[in-house]
């Protein structure tokens, strides 16, 4: 290519909609995966890639076999069968030789599948009137695919409604020649050198038409490596600001709160609560900005060593504000600050939305006042309306559920207060790295003494009845229980159908003299927290729910929990669920009800065997990687696309590492080695824009 023809690096910015083979329908369908320009279509990769190493010669596959195969269909049909299942089936041909598929009760294929379409096929092989494939997974290759016909690399792209896989490689295909030229590359030659990894165009070229399958892993690895390096700088770009924008407060240890508070409390701290208090209290006790997360799993006892660090903050005479996600938390949190803080004389503030105009006021009134007072809310406290007159300290519980912003914002409504974060989902300390950055990390890994264990164990389908049972004895006995059903999208009308069925056949069945409420995603907030304060307040004996049941909520007399369909949730999550039972002093049960499969059965033990949240998310993490440990919920957490910072972990590290360096000679990415970097960081991020402003 002669130097007059390179295209303008701004062609990468023409919005999807723009390109040819592009209409407005698919550049939708584009933007729901993330594609908003050029740029981003260079970057939106395959994620499986199939070849002759994977994709078996049809005359090889043996009954009994697990295998994909590449043909061209010769001829297919509709076959009725005795019982009214209508199957379609298809021969397909490759140079070797040829097999049937079959698809049970998809007699609708007949219209999308043609003779002379080339189609990839994975699924079992097994013997039916001759060796028949079971496709599991399949594409429709087309008419001609001259993409995979002579043993080349078959690239699979994530893709949506809408917008076939297939689709999005012709158009990709159509533009990668005009648009990977106008790429410079922007990583500083230093780095390119010294890690070995391929030039960018290179890596592009390699991932979208690979050769080999190894190709294309080299050309991935270059891009999940850019991409852990990305946001390593954003984070230690954010936090660097967050710390030197202006020094912090310096907090005297005047043991005046904190000792009344410490000898008033029914219990001992647990020695993880005393060394995270240490820590916070030498953190705020520094001139410097206090950021620091506050890692616990459920029921460890974070919410009392947050008091401790407001405590420190009201005696110095500041204010503290603490936020959680939900009104229904932040009431909990006012419950427990308002009887812990009563002995010491003082009463804590309440800030929801759902409060009347009258109580609103009241609350500005004692905010705007420049005493010391401990205010607890949702994100109500980040809005306009809310003013402080002299906040020290923000804590963020379930820091998580917020976005990045409303983190940030609650931390701008004072003079650099301390910043203390709490999360429930344990993870890794190199996660937690790649995640939130040069964060410190205290770690409550210790349970408070005198909880019973939760005992755990899964049940067969054939022994609902006596589950029942069980659970009706706990209610007789004065208990609570949940029973809990996987509904993990809130769309997903097919599951709520469902557990509105089994609701109703158990409200008006096994427990019709009970009181049952029915709790899911779809109901409106204020519905939701009501049904939630009449379980906590005991004016419901069974809860039927989906996973909506609050992280941090604390129902001591609620002894039982059922999980439907343990298979459907990831481990992580059945902890999390779990977590709302052996609240109390009575012996707790968590029941997995269901039949299923060995492989299951042997994920499943991790979470029976064990209540050690850390193990259970390592466990998690190694099986399922990170998608699932955080749920929907995961809002306030970098997302990848290419790489995983958990199977990826050593090439994360190698990123932070870097990171670490360019920032530290160049903190503004600023210089002409790092500039190409710090545009590329500003095209791809919209948080960059901020970051990384020069002047
Ligand atoms: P989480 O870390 O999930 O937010 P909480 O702060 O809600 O946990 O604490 C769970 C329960 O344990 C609460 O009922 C709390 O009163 C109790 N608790 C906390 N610390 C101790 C302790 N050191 N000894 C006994 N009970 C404790
Ligand atoms: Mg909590």
């Amino acid at each position: 290519m002669t130097p007059t023809s390179h295209p303008p690096a701004r062609v990468l910015d023409t919005p999807i909609t723009f390109l040819k083979g592009v209409g407005e329908r698919r550049a939708e369908a584009f933007r729901r995966l993330g594609v908003l320009s050029a740029r981003d279509l260079l970057f939106h990769i395959p994620h499986r890639y199939e070849d002759a190493s994977t994709v078996r010669r049809i005359v090889t596959l043996r009954v009994g076999e697990d295998a994909s195969v590449i043909g061209t269909v010769v001829s297919k049909g509709v076959l009725p069968t005795r019982k009214g299942l209508r199957i379609f089936q298809a021969v397909v041909q490759d140079e070797s030789g040829l097999i049937e598929a079959s698809w049970p009760g998809q007699p609708f294929l007949d219209r999308s599948i043609n003779k002379g379409d080339m189609l990839l096929l994975s699924g079992t092989v097994r013997f039916y009137h001759g060796r028949q494939l079971m496709p599991r997974e399949w594409v429709n290759l087309g008419a001609d695919d001259s993409g995979t016909a002579e043993g080349r690399v078959l690239a699979v792209y994530p893709a949506t409604e809408g917008l076939s896989f297939k689709q999005i490689r012709a158009v990709i295909d159509k533009h990668l020649d005009a648009l990977v030229p106008a790429l410079d590359e922007y990583l500083p030659a230093e780095l390119l050198r010294e890690t070995g990894l391929p030039g960018i165009q290179v890596a592009l070229r390699r991932v979208h038409r690979p050769t080999s399958v190894a190709e294309a892993h080299g050309g991935r690895h270059r891009l999940a490596y850019d991409e852990l390096l990305f946001v390593h700088l954003l984070q230690r770009r954010a936090n660097a600001i967050a710390r030197q924008a202006r020094q912090g407060i310096t907090f005297e240890n005047r043991r005046d709160l904190t000792s009344k508070l410490k000898a008033a409390l029914p219990w001992e701290l647990t020695g993880a609560q005393v060394r995270a208090t240490r820590e916070i209290v030498a953190d705020m006790t520094s001139p410097l900005r206090m950021h620091r997360l506050l890692q616990g799993d459920v029921g460890s006892g974070k919410t009392i060593v947050a008091l401790f660090a407001c405590c420190l903050a009201l005696e110095n005479g500041y204010q503290a504000a603490v936020m959680a996600p939900t009104e229904l938390l932040a009431e909990q949190h006012f419950r427990t600050f308002s009887a812990l803080l009563a002995p010491l004389g003082m009463e804590p503030v309440l800030v929801v939305g759902s409060m009347g105009a009258k109580a609103r006021r009241a609350a500005a009134a004692r905010l705007a006042e420049a005493g010391p007072v401990l205010v607890v809310g949702t994100h109500a406290l980040v809005q306009e309306g809310t003013q402080f007159a002299r906040l020290g300290l923000a804590i963020i519980d379930e820091q998580h559920r917020f976005g990045v912003e409303q983190r940030a914002t609650l931390g701008e409504k004072g003079a650099a207060p301390d910043i203390l974060l709490m999360s429930a989902t344990p993870i890794p300390r190199s996660l937690a790295l790649t995640l939130y950055g040069d964060l410190d990390v205290s770690v409550l890994d210790e349970r408070p003494p005198g909880r019973q264990p939760v005992t755990t164990a899964l049940r067969a389908e054939r022994a609902r009845d006596r589950v029942m049972e069980f659970v009706e004895t706990q209610l007789a006995a004065g208990r609570q229980a949940y029973l809990v059903y996987p509904i993990i999208e809130e769309s997903d009308k097919v599951a709520l159908k469902a557990a509105t069925t089994a609701f109703e056949a158990l409200a008006a069945g096994p427990f019709a003299h009970r009181r049952v409420a029915l709790l899911h995603g779809r109901l409106a907030t204020e519905e939701k927290d009501a049904i939630m304060r009449s379980f906590r307040d005991g004016g419901i004996d069974l809860l039927v729910s989906t996973t909506v049941i609050e992280v941090g909520i604390d129902v001591p007399n609620a002894t039982v929990m059922v999980i439907e369909h343990p298979e459907r949730f990831g481990l992580s999550q059945l902890h999390q669920l779990r977590g709302r039972v052996g609240r109390g002093a009575e012996e707790s049960f968590c029941i997995l009800l269901g039949d299923v499969g060995p492989e299951s059965r042997e994920r499943l033990r991790h979470v029976i065997e064990t209540e050690d949240g850390f193990e259970i998310a390592r466990a998690d993490l190694r099986l399922r990687g990170m998608g699932d440990l955080f749920g929907k919920q995961q809002s306030g957490l970098p997302v990848f696309k290419i790489a995983d910072p958990v199977r990826d972990e050593e090439l994360s590290e190698l990123a932070r590492a870097a990171a670490e360096r360019l920032l530290h000679a160049d903190p503004t990415l600023s210089t002409p080695s790092n500039r190409a970097l710090q545009r590329m960081l500003t095209a791809r991020y919209g948080r960059a824009l901020e970051l990384f402003r020069v002047g």
